[in-house]
């Protein structure tokens, strides 16, 4: 029988409001403006979720599908710092690596391509985090009209479905990341206090169960916030960003 799992930030803070962690079996996805910390929890919990259960990790292996580092700056994958951070843990860091599958996908397509794939990974039942650095950069990317909104969003629902039965079937927690909506005259309909709103649209919304709003803090302090949860109310927590990944 298969048992949620629990995966620790790294921030004992921000894990409190989770109440443990990212879980497996479901989606999460963390939004907000860039430098606000989403690729760096992307890379600490790649490093956590091979700890044992009761040091907040899973045992599990990682799949971090991150965009090519030729489109822009977002989402590459940096070996250097999972180095880091498993040397915070205790880890060794050429083991540590070795236990994430690293995938760079060029356009959203290729990014459908990477899932089929890692998916097949998946069936030994060693893996238990699968990152999405970031969901909808891809997207917005290949389909960037008005007029293509529709098949964008179609596109983006196979998706979905697809990590969705990967959560599920294979007992593995889905993190994403996501970016914030820029333009200040659409719908309120998921905006946060401060009025930002990760991109997606409804279909998102429905597929992630776990939401948070992710921004930036007095000083170094970075603030994460539950706008979604299916069992946790919507706290905030503080965190910060070290050379050993997410901290308190
Ligand atoms: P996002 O993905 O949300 O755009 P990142 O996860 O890339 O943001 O976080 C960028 C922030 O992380 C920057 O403020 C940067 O200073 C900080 N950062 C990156 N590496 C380190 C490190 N080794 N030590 C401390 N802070 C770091
Ligand atoms: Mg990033």
């Amino acid at each position: 029988r298969k048992r949620v799992l629990k995966i620790s930030t790294g921030s004992k803070q921000f894990d409190a409001i989770l109440g443990g962690g990212f879980a497996t079996m479901s989606i999460s996805e963390v939004f907000g403006e860039f430098r606000c910390g989403k690729t760096q929890l992307s890379h600490t919990m790649s490093v956590i979720s091979q700890l044992p259960k009761d040091l907040g990790g899973a045992e599990g292996k990682v799949a971090f599908i991150g965009e090519s580092a030729s489109l822009n700056t977002e989402g590459t994958f940096r070996p250097e710092r999972i180095t880091q951070i498993a040397e915070r843990f205790g880890l060794d860091p050429e083991q540590t690596l070795e236990n994430i599958t690293y995938a760079r996908a060029v356009n959203s397509e290729h990014q459908m391509e990477l899932l089929n794939k890692v998916a097949e990974y998946f069936v030994n039942n060693e893996y238990r985090l699968l990152i999405i650095d970031s969901i909808m950069a891809l997207f917005r990317v290949d389909y960037v009209g008005r007029g293509e909104l529709n098949e964008r969003q179609q596109k983006l629902n196979q998706f979905l479905s697809k990590l969705t039965h990967v959560a599920e079937e294979f007992n593995v927690a889905v993190f994403m990341t996501n970016q914030v909506q820029s333009d200040p005259g659409a719908s309120a309909l998921f905006a946060g206090a401060d009025g930002r709103k990760p991109v997606g649209g409804h279909i998102l919304a429905h597929a992630s169960a776990t939401r948070i709003l992710l921004r930036k803090g007095r000083g170094e302090e970075r603030v994460a916030k539950i706008q979604d949860s299916p069992d946790m109310p919507e706290k905030e927590a503080t965190y910060i960003i070290t050379s050993g990944g997410i901290n308190d």
